[in-house]
């Protein structure tokens, strides 16, 4: 039978004006549900609640805080099997990486439980006698956060923990693509002790309720991760009424391996930073730049490694990629392919649609080589399976491709020299820097942002949320003695 399923508006489980269907990209036979989709007036009607169950959530003692948000961590990582399953099946990513996912979102709970309980202010002197100043930080209030399909449930607790730690309302607008997790995690979080309607679950599409919800007044602040355009898009809208804006939208990262690189650690932090997650990662290493004097063994490997990797159904044993997320993501990545080529790049192996037992959106992993920094395929993010290989005649010049790009989210360098690796960590121009680690793969206890067009705004995760989703307030206090 079908699941309908509702939205989270004003605290209450309600049917939308539509609904649209969720299929499992493995196997498009697969119907997972069908999803109401929110209207202008449910978000208006959530958002008038959402301030108000606000300032009651704000006025909870830190404890009741602490075991709300571990609550909810608890409860996802005990479900991570279950939730996993589910996250896999409509997202397509292997098993263990949609488990893997459910796990790390319970963990920004259980890490944002503990930080309820260490929020410190600052104590300082007045420089007028008799006066002292007290220093802390307050919620912002209303949170819009606007969340995609690659990381749909990670990406959106890493921000609806820290909104709650700090005591905001949050509407949450998931990408249509993977609302099945998005419901999920909601149902967790609606049955634990919080005010009604402090989080609302407003599903629809981007270009609809995902701009009114950016351009409504009343919210103050929005936080987003996606894709440059839209990012643009929000970004536009939210400054018309000063809300704040933090924004994380993908990268175009390199790994660069050099001539002492041990070549079968960097043909595997390769095979993983660039086809995990069949390369939907804001933090893929879509970019290889190799010492030409390695060039060729370590084509070589890549290339064998990338042809022996099991693609499948994301729920079957065994599988190492599965689909693409969707027809419109793959028919994109197919056109890449013939873009590199068309700009001069050798496609050595991978880059076609494949053909499978089940009906869904299955590419091989594809390499480019020859390819030049300047060609589109290196330059636009293309969230596809898709490597392309740079060779480079030494380390400065490596180090100037890494950083020859608008993004600047992750890179990696794959060296067993210490000074290389000491001057690549200081010079490149990313917000995360990795060696002799996957460019994808970051903690949650840490400050998680790009530079350039990756991001906007401050920093996601560990204590720098703070900055995003409280306020400061300065307070003069004095004794009232002349
Ligand atoms: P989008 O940027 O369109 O979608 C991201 C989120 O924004 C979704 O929830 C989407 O809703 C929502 N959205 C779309 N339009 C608006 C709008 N006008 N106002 C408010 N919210 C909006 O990314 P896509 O899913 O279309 O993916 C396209 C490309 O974006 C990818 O190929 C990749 O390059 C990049 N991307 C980067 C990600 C990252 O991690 N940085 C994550 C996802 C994509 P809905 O989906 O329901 O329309």
């Amino acid at each position: 039978m079908t699941r309908h399923t509702l939205n989270l508006i004003a605290g209450d489980w309600t049917a939308g004006t539509s609904e649209i269907e969720n299929r499992n990209p493995s196997d498009v036979s697969d119907l997972i549900g069908r999803f109401a989709q929110a209207s202008r007036a449910q978000l208006d009607a959530t958002l008038e609640r959402a301030a108000v169950a606000q300032t009651e959530w704000a006025a909870y003692g830190i404890e009741r805080k602490y075991n709300v948000l571990m609550a909810i961590g608890t409860e996802m990582m005990a479900r991570a099997e279950e939730l996993g399953t589910l996250l896999s099946r409509e997202e397509g990513k292997p098993l263990a990486e949609g488990k893997g996912e459910v796990y790390r979102a319970g963990q920004f709970f259980t890490y944002y439980a503990a930080e309820t309980l260490r929020q410190m202010g600052e104590a300082a002197d007045s420089v007028r006698d008799g006066i002292e100043i007290d220093v802390r930080r307050e919620a912002v209030g209303v949170v819009a956060i606007i969340s995609p399909w690659n990381f749909p449930t990670a990406t959106a607790s890493w921000k609806i923990a820290p909104a709650l730690c700090y005591g905001n309302a949050v509407v949450w607008k998931p990408a249509n693509a993977t609302p099945a997790s998005a419901v999920a995690l909601v149902e967790i979080i609606a049955r634990q002790d919080i005010p009604k309607g402090l989080v609302s679950l407003v599903m629809g599409a981007g270009s609809e309720i995902g701009q009114a919800l950016v351009e409504s007044p009343k919210i103050d602040a929005v936080s987003f991760t996606g894709s440059v355009p839209v990012g643009r898009g929000i970004a536009t809208a939210a400054i018309q009424n000063f809300t704040r804006v933090q924004m994380e939208m993908g990268s175009k990262n390199a790994l660069a391996v050099m001539d002492d690189a041990d070549l079968d650690l960097a043909v595997t932090l390769a095979l993983g930073g660039a086809f995990g997650g069949t390369g939907q990662k804001c933090t893929a290493s879509s970019r290889l730049v190799v010492h030409e004097t390695v060039h060729d063994a370590f084509v070589e490997k890549l290339v064998a490694g990338a042809r022996a990797m099991k693609v499948g159904h994301a729920l079957e044993n065994g599988t190492q990629m599965g689909p693409v997320v969707s027809e419109q993501q793959l028919n994109a990545n197919l056109d890449y392919v013939a873009l590199g080529k068309s700009e001069g790049a050798e496609l050595v192996c991978g880059g076609e649609r494949l053909e499978m037992p089940h009906d869904g959106f299955y590419m091989s992993p594809g390499v480019f080589v020859g390819s030049k920094n300047d060609m589109r395929i290196n330059r636009e993010e293309m969230f596809a399976p898709l490597a392309s290989v740079i060779s480079v005649t030494g380390y400065d010049e490596a180090l100037h491709v890494v950083n020859d790009t608008r993004f600047g989210l992750t890179s990696g360098i794959v060296t067993t020299n210490l000074a290389r690796a000491s001057h690549f960590r200081r010079n490149a121009r990313t917000g995360c820097v990795m060696v002799n680690l996957p460019t994808a793969g970051t903690d949650y206890h840490v400050p998680f942002g790009g530079r350039g067009d990756s991001s906007y705004g401050p920093r996601e995760q560990g204590k720098a949320a703070a900055e995003f989703y409280t306020i400061v307030k300065t307070a003069y206090i004095s004794s009232g003695q002349p």
